[in-house]
């Protein structure tokens, strides 16, 4: 770990001012604080954690949607886990599952045609969240489902897409930012220049890194050193996944099977075409369309700052539910049910000191 210390001191003496960089990835999330990495920097260096854990963005209504389709008799809701624990307004997935929903855990948008096929006399809703780096499966999904004409499979649809969120928080003003650790995960598919509106629009400098400690701090490092210099460029320090295209297949079946539409996010409010909607010939196997149902408002947990925290305005210790009545087990956010999630993450490595 010391040759990690001496970076992070080389990476400080670089710095003509304190800075404060964000990660917008989940898994960046999770890492920076399993690592420890925070705990390397004085205040000349603050990491933030920003919108990349899919679970945590997605707002109560959709939660609340998938856990009111499940109550229905003859319904299978087949869900990632990471879904089955956050809090909806009238509880989760979880206790949806307890009073006898029928709730199917499932490893890959494949698994809910099989139950599907296996279950001719229930409508059987695949909960499809997440961001660029899932919707390709979700979309080979759709095809296959159509290909095979299964009438008994649906997609409640809740992707969304990074570009119009980052533009939402950096056009915000309200989180002062000198430079953007890139979503790693999603730009495997988009590619790393999807995201040069970074630079280009707002002056900043981004680079998309690996996920272990020394690619996170090689990634910080070329963010210091672009800061020293006075630029402003979008870079890859992990050309092992990403390039600057993408998988093109990946994004085509994105293009293929879903459109742009707006959708709101935790947090960040209603974001103009920051969402993914099935194309008409795909409306069949739309969910909403096909089940829609009618939703009392929808709540969150008083004091939950989630929505805050998302967009690094807060910080879990800020939350007055942190750690006392909001822990992993007793999760009355979605930032502490996801293990992507910035509570969750918090509450498991604090800024304990690297070892
Ligand atoms: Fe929400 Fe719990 Fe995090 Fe507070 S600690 S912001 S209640 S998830």
């Amino acid at each position: 770990m010391s040759s990690l210390r001496d970076l992070a001191r080389k990476i400080e003496d670089l710095l003509p001012r304190p800075v404060r960089l964000m990660e917008v990835c989940g898994t960046h999330t999770v890492n920076i604080f399993r690592y420890g990495l925070r705990s390397l920097f004085t205040d000349k260096l603050t990491l933030i954690s920003g919108p990349g854990c899919p679970v945590c963005v997605t707002p109560q209504e959709e939660i609340d949607y998938l856990i009111a389709a499940a109550s229905k008799p003859d319904v299978i809701l087949a869900t990632f886990g990471d879904m089955i624990r956050v809090p909806g307004s009238q509880g989760s997935l979880k206790e949806a599952r307890a009073r006898g929903a029928n709730v199917k855990i499932v490893y890959s948008p494949l698994d809910a045609l099989k139950i599907a096929k296996e279950n001719p006399d229930y409508k059987v809703v695949f909960a499809a969240v997440g961001f660029e780096t899932t919707a390709p499966a979700v979309a080979v999904a759709v095809l296959e489902a159509r290909k095979e004409k299964i009438p008994n499979i649906y997609f409640a649809v809740s992707h969304r897409t990074m570009p119009e969120a980052m533009r939402a928080l950096l056009g915000s003003g309200e989180v002062r930012l000198d430079g953007l650790i890139l979503p790693g995960h999603v730009s495997t598919i988009t590619g790393a220049r999807y995201f040069s509106f970074v630079s280009e629009e707002f002056s900043l400098p981004a680079v998309v890194a690996g996920f272990e400690a020394h690619q996170i701090m090689h990634g910080i490092y070329l963010l210091a050193k672009q800061i020293a210099e006075g630029r402003a460029e979008v870079e890859i320090a992990y050309r092992e996944a990403v390039s600057w295209e993408g998988n093109p297949m990946g994004k085509q079946l994105i293009r293929k099977v879903f459109e742009p539409c707006d959708v709101r996010w935790r947090g960040l409010g209603l974001i103009p075409q920051s969402g993914l909607r099935l194309r008409d010939e795909f409306r069949d196997f739309d969910a909403k369309e096909v089940l829609p149902l009618e939703l009392p408002q929808a709540k969150e947990t008083p004091g939950c700052l989630c929505g805050e925290i998302i967009c690094g305005r807060a910080t879990p210790p800020e939350c007055k539910l942190f750690a006392k009545v909001c822990t992993p087990e007793t999760p009355k956010g979605p930032c502490m049910v996801s293990s992507e999630g910035t509570c969750a993450a918090w509450y498991a490595y604090g800024t304990e000191q690297v070892s």
